[in-house]
């Protein structure tokens, strides 16, 4: 069931999205090379606290960390490690709060000091596939005209869209339905309404779309070791189309 939310829960979503931006946008700028994925996952965890904000992801379904950090081939849900990161890695970093009993979540894919042109590109158009998405999501759409625009740009740029996870509603719930799969004919799928409040995610690959899990049970990895990106904005559909909750500086 889709829970449509008042503009005041909108407004609430919003400051928790806010919360979750600005750290995110902290940790972007401690990214370079020498530092760790811990380090990063252990600041989340102080920003969040000085905000009175719970992080969202720690113990959800037993998941052990704040901060998801997936490293190149690391599609999602990569555990933070004291492994430093290294000059030409990417990273992805998704983040989630709890703040005054709504959810925020948003990620962003950066790059490590210098980084290889292909990889470049990867999070370039990954970046844009969401912002394609986004421009979908209007009263009276379809849920798979987010789908499609996100997989059109996708493929049209030679990469592929990982197809086992979803974009989701959220609000009270951190993962509320509908389920927002990055690929699909448009013009299917639920009416999109006023009062819908969506996380919409495309996780990107440079080669093939097949992902494997690690043995850790939740790292999930390119299987053929090719990059990955992600990129995730919460967002409300209004009467007058999208705004985006989660918006960061520079995007
Ligand atoms: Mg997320
Ligand atoms: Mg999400």
């Amino acid at each position: 069931m889709v829970i449509l939310k008042s503009p005041r829960e909108i407004r609430k979503i919003r400051t928790s999205n806010q919360i979750v931006a600005e750290i995110l946008s902290i940790l972007e700028s401690e990214v370079k090379p020498g530092v760790d994925t811990l380090y990063l996952n252990n600041l989340s965890e102080e920003l969040a606290g000085k905000r009175k904000a719970k992080p969202a992801f720690k113990g959800y379904r037993g998941f052990p960390y704040s901060l998801c950090a997936s490293v190149n081939e690391m599609v999602v849900h990569g555990f933070p490690s004291k492994k430093p990161l290294k000059e030409g890695d990417i990273l992805s970093m998704d983040f989630g709060i709890l703040f005054d009993g709504y959810y925020g979540d948003s990620a962003l894919t950066v790059a490590v000091g210098r980084i290889s042109e292909s990889a470049r590109r990867l999070i370039k158009i990954t970046k844009e596939a969401l912002f394609k998405g986004i421009e979908k999501a209007i009263p009276n759409g379809r849920l798979s005209d987010i789908s499609h625009a996100v997989q059109s740009h996708v493929e049209a740029a030679g990469f592929s869209v990982v197809r086992i996870f979803v974009g989701h509603g959220i609000g009270c719930s951190l993962h509320e339905d509908p389920q927002i799969p990055n690929f699909g004919k448009p013009g299917m799928g639920i009416q999109l309404k006023p009062g819908m409040t969506l996380a919409i995610e495309p996780m990107v690959n440079e080669k093939g779309s097949d992902v494997e899990i690690l043995e850790d049970g939740w790292t999930a990895v390119t299987k053929d070791d090719g990059l990955s990106a992600h990129f995730e904005h919460t967002i409300a559909i209004t009467d007058k189309g999208p705004v985006i909750l989660s918006t960061r500086d520079g995007g």
